[in-house]
């Protein structure tokens, strides 16, 4: 078995050093906007002689071409291997560049696209991401918020309801599967990314901070519009989506070090979970490594801080141009445990607001800054839901979702719709609409929980309660449900109905080394089957799928959304509203 795990690791290694003499960043057939900044950087597999690389940019030596020689290291991390990087390079006129890298001897090229703008057409951008929402989710939000007669909707979603419509595809650099990171920050800088990494190419070395960057899209509106910025979730507001908005780093999980790079960069608008990493060390509830107090410090830099939703809708009201919402240590909740089920963390914060009421108090701080604002909201639960086979609360979010979407756009309309407005997923999972669960213990008492799966006309119509205001039914437990199922699973006990008390929890430790097995939590639940998963046992949930996600758009610069496009390209829509190139 070693011996075997040896031979291939050779094979790799062969490939991957007769493939690529040279690694360059950005990547071959990096789009890149007019006047954006990056970092350029040249990995060679072994030690260079500087006198003898050469490197050019459309033919001139690299060094004219983007006024600095940058930094070259003849052995980068203490190791036999060279590395060439620049800093905070642009390049200022469109068209095609042809990068040329060669060490004397082995040679690589990549050609980039650099990209002009038009000019701006819109006032403000606001880019809506529900995190893993699927088709499925759609679908299941929309019956149940709007109910669904002989087969037509009786009415529609404010995500559906927009006159411009892509798919959208997600892949990564690394990989077909991408994570919340490397697609956010595909969003927020027009650039693939690998899985953990946002606002960098990842890199080699070590260190998961110091990889070559690229510009986002806060920073370039901030930069050359004086835009304000804001980034509203409700998960921890250092979690991936709400992060790739301004931080760079490969490694997702360096809490610590986004926090520091959501201070320097100043969003004016920061809202979310995740207070925990804000707090120093010495704090209940902090998950800091150090002493540094950063709710302290954006207050001392002038922001409005809000820990409750009376404190969110005070701070809405005041005069505040600046405000920093954090409203749990962790994730905050979904809309079914706020506002029915009171499970989850609600009962230890229980004055957290709903995603509508953070975007209202984003959009009257934001819209105090006469030159136009950059929003990104996300309604972040929907993925967690999804990974721990929580259909209920992921729908419900979908709904809350779709909630804060329809306000935004009767708040666009009524300023004459100057606001571009884009909602998509990150990512999708693999979750199906396949049926429904037809659960009257009245009429059908001995029938085990698996035979009550209804498909094709078994299925029918589910007998939600009619929604309330808000387009919530007001209980998920009734005789008729959607059956949604997820295509990725982990060994669980399925129990075909929903969790009434807290969120979801398929899978539990197992005895072997990072592995997972089915929750004993709900073993002896009456009609329960064990289902045996199609995942490794190290996984213990549910995971994302590699398909297209669904784009809507509405404003100006919106009618760029249509066909099949790339994640990166979602980036072009926005900067192209907003004219973020230099003039020509
Ligand atoms: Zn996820």
């Amino acid at each position: 078995m070693i011996q075997l795990f040896a031979a291939v690791t050779l094979i790799v290694l062969l490939a991957g050093s007769q493939v690529v003499a040279q690694t360059i960043y950005p990547i071959d057939r990096a789009e890149i906007l007019a006047g954006a900044q990056f970092d350029f950087k040249v990995e060679f597999s072994d030690r260079v002689d500087p006198a003898k690389m050469k490197v050019t940019v459309n033919g001139a030596d690299y060094a004219a071409a983007f006024g600095q020689s940058g930094n070259f290291m003849d052995r980068e991390d203490g190791k036999d291997q060279s590395a060439l990087l620049l800093r905070n390079v642009s390049i200022s006129r469109p068209g095609d560049v042809t990068v040329e890298v060669s060490d004397g001897t082995r040679s690589r090229s990549v050609v980039w696209t650099v990209y002009d703008t038009g000019p701006r057409k819109a006032k403000n951008v606001i880019l809506f991401i529900g995190d893993g929402l699927s088709p499925a989710h759609r679908v299941a939000a929309r019956i149940l918020s709007k109910g669904i007669a002989e087969g037509k909707s009786r009415g529609k979603l404010a995500i559906d309801d927009m006159p411009h419509m892509a798919l959208v595809a997600t892949a990564g650099s690394d990989s077909i599967i991408t994570d919340s990171a490397n697609s956010a920050s595909a969003y927020a800088t027009g650039h693939k990314s690998a899985v953990n990494a946002m606002g960098v190419y990842a890199d080699r070395t070590a260190n998961p901070l110091d990889d070559p960057r690229v510009e986002t899209i806060t920073s370039l509106a901030k930069r050359r519009l004086g835009l304000a910025i804001g980034v509203v979730t409700n998960t921890e507001i250092e979690d991936a989506t709400p992060a790739a908005m301004v931080a760079h780093t490969r490694r997702r999980a360096a809490y610590d070090e986004i926090v520091a790079q959501y201070f320097a960069a100043k969003p004016d608008v920061l809202m979310g979970g995740g207070s925990a990493n804000f707090l120093p060390q010495a704090a209940a509830g902090s998950k800091r490594k150090d002493d540094v107090d950063y709710i302290a410090r954006f207050r001392d830099a002038g922001y409005q801080v809000a820990t409750t939703k009376p404190e969110l809708d005070a701070a809405a009201k005041s005069e505040a141009r600046q405000l920093l919402g954090l409203f749990a240590t962790g994730n905050m909740d979904g809309a079914l445990d706020r506002k029915f089920l009171k499970g989850g963390g609600v009962k230890k914060f229980p004055d957290q607001p709903d995603l509508t009421e953070q975007v209202q108090a984003a959009l009257n701080v934001l819209s105090r800054n006469e030159a136009g604002f950059f929003l990104m909201v996300e309604s972040g639960l929907i993925d967690k839901y999804a990974h721990v086979l929580d259909m209920e609360r992921a729908v419900y979010d979908t709904i809350m979702l779709d909630n804060a979407v329809r306000q935004t756009r009767d708040w666009a309309r009524a300023r004459g719709d100057d606001t571009l407005i884009l909602v998509l997923a990150d990512h999708n999972h693999p979750n199906s609409l396949v049926g429904t669960i037809n659960d009257d213990m009245s009429t059908t008492p001995n029938v085990p929980l698996r035979e009550r799966v209804g498909v094709y006309e078994k299925a029918g119509f589910p007998n939600y309660p009619a929604p309330d205001a808000e387009g919530y039914p007001s209980r998920v437990d009734v005789s008729k449900r959607l059956a949604i199922f997820s295509a990725s699973l982990p060994d669980h006990y399925e129990t075909y109905r929903p969790k009434l008390d807290n969120p979801n929890e398929p899978t539990m430790k197992a005895d072997g080394p990072e592995s997972f097995k089915a929750n004993d939590k709900y073993k002896d639940v009456p009609g329960v089957v064990l289902r045996f998963g199609n995942l490794p046992a190290m996984i213990g949930a549910s995971v994302h799928s590699g398909e297209d996600v669904i784009l809507t758009a509405t404003g100006p610069g919106s009618e760029r959304v249509h066909g099949s496009m790339d994640n990166t390209e979602v980036f072009r829509v926005m900067v192209d509203a907003l004219g973020l190139a230099p003039p020509q």
